[in-house]
């Protein structure tokens, strides 16, 4: 087993691996930027090195810094968590170039992965359901984008290859439009990513955004952990997920699952993974593949009762998962809901001193945070202060356990989006189950126009 694991990252994920290696007796190095000496993960960890100045470029992405620091600190494995350099192929390369363990998977595959055209094929190939769309990326050639487009039919979506985290992507509703979009999505994704290369999918009306988590390991086995519902998004950024996803038959999933795994085993896929589809009509269409620990993993850990951080650490160490998929049984319904440093009302960011704060509790409550009294939340990173997840004997007792858990949430001295979970978690239709991803847009929509009045 691995003796020494440094953390990679800051907040709520670094905590989460932190008390994943502690319960394992693995010693725990955490890394931090000038910014967040005061940060818990900091202070929980075994040791600490400060690898740089706050703005990330020159701390949680600086890849020298993170290499020399487990150098130093005479670590075996590193842990990526998600964000920051979770994604990076180079990253995870370096890392093993040095001697270190990456906990995740092959350079190569993260490489394969996270070039969503390349991403595309490879499912096609592995006989996983796609978006219709282009063949590939889309040529320079104005006529042929446009004959393209007529077979896909309108509307489309003009998506970079090397976009993340809902950047880079633009719909087209008609044809006239079509050339002057690719055009600027192009140019953004240059800017962005670094790589001009954009692809076409036909937009798809009213899907649920669908995933299924998956776990493979070095030996050739491949599990998947059932599926969870992030429909609930706001500008494709995720806010409410929940495990199972409602009205999914145990047919569909053993189908969607099954080939999920299939695919893992034909790209050598090691660590966990989270395959994420559109799903409209009873059909799933793959979009892209995430290779590394999500947010949202607490909702399957909750239903299946695996640890998936800890699976990670296992695989990485190179033991064999501790589960077949004959052991998996999803039990209950579980929520996440994503609170954010933020203004419930126009999302502006709302970093500063937390001069109280009441985290709640209780049976089949869980609480992911790093946030604390007195504790100052930096300006320079992402506005996630925390998950809370509850998990119920079915979703409607998890929704019921949701809104006492919303009720006792407390933090003064930043405004965050609890308010926005409390309304959703009173919305009838959300709670009948089953929206579509654009549905939080139109609810916020009418929201404001009632507010206006
Ligand atoms: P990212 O890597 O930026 O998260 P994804 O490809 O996962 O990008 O897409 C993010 C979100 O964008 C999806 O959850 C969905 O809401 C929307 N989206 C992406 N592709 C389509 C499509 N073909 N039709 C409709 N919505 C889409």
């Amino acid at each position: 087993m691995l003796k020494k694991v440094l953390i990679a990252n800051r907040g709520e994920i670094a905590l989460r691996v932190l008390r994943a290696c502690r319960e394992m007796g693995i010693a725990t190095v955490a890394v931090h930027s000038e910014a967040d000496r005061d940060s818990l993960h900091v202070k929980l960890a075994d040791e600490s090195v400060c690898i740089g100045p706050a703005p990330s470029p020159q701390s949680y992405l600086h890849i020298p810094a993170i290499i020399a620091a487990a150098e130093v600190t005479g670590a075996d494995g590193i842990h990526p968590g998600y964000g920051f350099l979770a994604e990076n192929a180079n990253f995870a390369e370096q890392v093993e170039n040095s001697g270190f363990i990456f906990i995740g998977p092959k350079a190569d595959t993260i490489r394969l992965m996270g070039d969503k055209v390349s991403a595309k094929h490879a499912m096609i190939a592995a006989g996983v359901p796609c978006v219709p769309g282009s063949d590939g990326a889309l040529p320079d050639n104005p006529d042929e984008i446009l004959k393209i487009a007529d077979k896909v039919g309108f509307p489309v979506i003009i998506k970079a290859s090397g976009g993340g985290g809902g950047r880079g992507m633009r719909v087209v509703e008609k044809k006239e439009d079509l050339l002057k979009a690719v055009e600027m999505t192009k140019a953004e994704a240059q800017a962005a990513f670094g790589n001009p290369m954009v692809y076409m999918e036909r937009f798809l009306q009213k899907p649920r955004h669908i995933e299924i988590q998956v776990l493979a390991d070095e030996h050739g086995n491949a599990i998947y952990l059932g599926e969870r519902d992030c429909s609930m998004q706001r500008r494709h950024q995720k806010i409410i997920e929940e495990a199972p996803a409602p009205f999914i038959t145990p047919e569909e999933r053993r189908k969607i699952g099954e080939s999920c795994t299939e695919a893992c085993k034909r790209i050598g896929y090691r660590g966990a993974g989270t395959f994420e589809f559109l799903y409209e009509d009873g059909e799933f269409f793959f979009i892209e593949m995430n290779t590394r620990v999500q947010v949202e993993h607490p909702v399957t850990e909750l239903i299946t009762g695996v640890d998936i951080v800890q699976e990670q650490l296992r695989v990485a160490a190179g033991l064999p998962l501790q589960y077949t998929q004959d052991d998996i049984v999803l039990e209950g319904h579980a929520f996440e809901c994503r609170i954010n440093a933020e203004d419930p009302y126009n999302f502006i960011p709302s970093p500063g001193l937390i001069e109280s704060c009441h985290l709640p509790g209780g049976l089949g409550v869980r609480v992911d945070s790093h946030i604390y009294q007195g504790y100052k939340i930096p300006p320079n990173y992402d506005s996630l202060i925390g998950k809370i997840c509850t998990l119920g004997k079915d979703r409607a007792q998890a929704a019921a356990k949701m809104r006492v858990a919303l009720a006792e949430l407390a933090i003064t001295g930043i405004k965050t989006n609890t308010p926005l979970h409390r309304d959703l978690f009173q919305d009838a239709e959300f709670l009948e189950g089953g929206v579509s991803i654009h549905y939080l847009e139109h609810w916020m929509q009418e929201r404001k126009e009632k507010l206006a009045k």
